[in-house]
């Protein structure tokens, strides 16, 4: 039984079908990319995982538990956005607090997730200022820092790095990968740049017309003849 399963997912919008009959495995310790062009139904397919959408058909099993039709907040799943979506009048502190807090956590829990995000994205020092006083890089962190402090059992990211310049963009995807191995918990992430999907993941799964074209090590899609 595989930690993340997809079975047969599909999304309708109108005519279009933005994700088509998709079936995915994904085990606990794996960085698996969603690699495809936009357009291709990689948000969809992520949005689908976190409950953020219903899907038209199939199931989506999380821990070996059926997760259709779950809320958001009861799947265990955390989702990092390109906007990185941090509130601009709280500071550091409080916009990783914010999701504990949700959870109606105890104070002296919240303070030490808090800080402990703090410490592993290096942003010590940095807990009382605002998002605007932040370097991208370091906002990117504070993102990050917010999807991993409720201990989720799986992160999401949907192409987090895509406002970074090129140098930022390297450094992140170094640290971001990490993470996930030190957390052992599966990172899902969406890209639609190749070299960002060869860098990191352990598998890369080829999205086109919502459909999974390719599935498997990334030495294996980009060394077949
Ligand atoms: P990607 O993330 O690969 O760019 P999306 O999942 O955003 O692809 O979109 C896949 C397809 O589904 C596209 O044709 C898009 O226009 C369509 N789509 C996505 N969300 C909606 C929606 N809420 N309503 C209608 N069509 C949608
Ligand atoms: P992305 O490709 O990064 O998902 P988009 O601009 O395509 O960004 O989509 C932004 C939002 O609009 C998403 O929530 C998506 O579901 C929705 N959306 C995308 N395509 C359509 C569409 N054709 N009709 C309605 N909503 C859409």
């Amino acid at each position: 039984m595989s930690y993340i399963t997809l079975d047969g997912v599909s999304k309708q919008y109108g005519n279009v079908w933005a994700v088509d009959r998709v079936n995915m495995a994904i085990e606990k310790k794996e960085f698996v990319s969603l690699l495809g062009p936009s357009g291709s139904g990689k948000t969809t397919l992520l949005r689908i995982i976190a409950g953020l959408e219903k899907p038209t058909q199939g199931r989506v099993l999380i821990d070996g538990e059926d997760v259709t039709h779950l809320p958001p907040h009861l799947r265990g799943v955390a989702m990092v956005f390109q906007e990185f979506l941090l509130f601009p009048h709280r500071t550091v502190y409080e916009n990783l607090a914010f999701p504990l807090r949700m959870l109606k956590l105890q104070k002296g829990e919240i303070e030490a997730r808090v800080e402990w995000a703090l410490g592993i994205l290096s942003l010590n020092g940095l807990e009382k200022r605002y998002p605007n006083q932040l370097s991208g890089g370091q906002q990117q962190r504070v993102a990050l820092g917010r999807g991993l402090v409720g201990r989720p059992k799986v992160l999401l990211l949907d192409e987090p790095l895509a406002n970074l310049d090129r140098e930022l963009r390297q450094e992140m995807e170094v640290e971001i990968r990490k993470h996930q191995s030190a957390l052992g918990i599966p990172f899902i992430y969406v890209t639609h740049n190749q070299e960002e999907a060869l860098s990191m993941s352990d598998r890369i799964a080829v999205v086109r017309g919502g459909r999974i074209e390719d599935f498997a090590a990334r030495t294996d899609i980009y060394d077949r003849p």
